[in-house]
């Protein structure tokens, strides 16, 4: 095909050809990369990745989670990526860990719409395994660029796996937890993931120390 024909007469000349179906990049297949900064807001970024098929996880997932929250909040939370929840309902953070995060966040005197809540991964890794490296290379540039244009004043990574993403670190997040770190010139809370505090509930009061130094950061002006 040469230029200068509509999409309606490319797609009228591949039927022709016998094509039955047009493969627009696949699982694996090319896709445009996100150039950072390029995007205008949350909306048209979460238009970028619909039917994204840039990585494994596009033959295995049922929904994309992007996120969700407030566009503007000065708190965001990261996990690591969807489980079996939230990729049927396409929300991040909705099951018995999310339940457990809600009460995190209303225990620090905020509601879910005060903040942002997001994952390192948009797409549920089979049976919750864990995500692999090529998996985040694929995916973080959508992170860095909701970061860019949510522009909160802390974020809180939730479990190992996001904190060492996020902060390209192999420490164990039991040295991390409840020190401040820096990305971009946003500070970094390492803290225990949800799910962890289901199994490990005697760990819940480590969380809140980490989330009371949250805080009363957020509370100075
Ligand atoms: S995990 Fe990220 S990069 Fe992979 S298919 Fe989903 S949205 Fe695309």
């Amino acid at each position: 095909m040469t230029s200068g024909f509509s999409l309606r007469e490319e797609l009228a000349y591949f039927r022709d050809l016998g094509v039955s179906d047009l493969y627009f990049g696949g699982v694996n297949g090319a896709a445009p990369a996100l150039v950072p900064g390029s995007m205008p807001d949350l909306p048209a970024l979460q238009s970028f990745i619909a039917g994204c098929p840039r990585c494994k996880l596009a033959g295995t997932r049922t929904n994309i989670v992007f996120g969700q929250g407030n566009p503007k909040a000065d708190l965001m939370f990261v996990g690591e990526a969807p489980g079996r929840d939230e990729d049927e309902q396409g929300l991040a953070f909705v099951g018995r860990a999310g339940q457990l995060l809600t009460k995190i966040i209303e225990a620090m005197g905020r509601s879910r719409e005060d903040v942002y809540i997001a994952n390192v991964l948009k797409c549920r890794p089979p049976n919750n395994r864990n995500p692999e490296r090529d998996e985040v290379a694929s995916c973080k540039p959508f992170l860095h660029e909701q970061i860019r244009l949510i522009s909160p004043r802390a974020i809180v990574t939730l479990g190992t796996f996001a904190a060492q993403a996020l902060l390209e670190t192999d420490e164990p997040i039991s040295r991390m937890r409840g020190q401040w770190r820096t990305i971009r010139g946003v500070r970094v809370m390492p803290t225990f993931h949800p799910a962890f505090l289901l199994r490990s509930p005697e760990r819940k009061k480590d969380v809140w120390e980490d989330m009371k130094i949250v805080r009363d950061y957020l509370a100075e002006k």
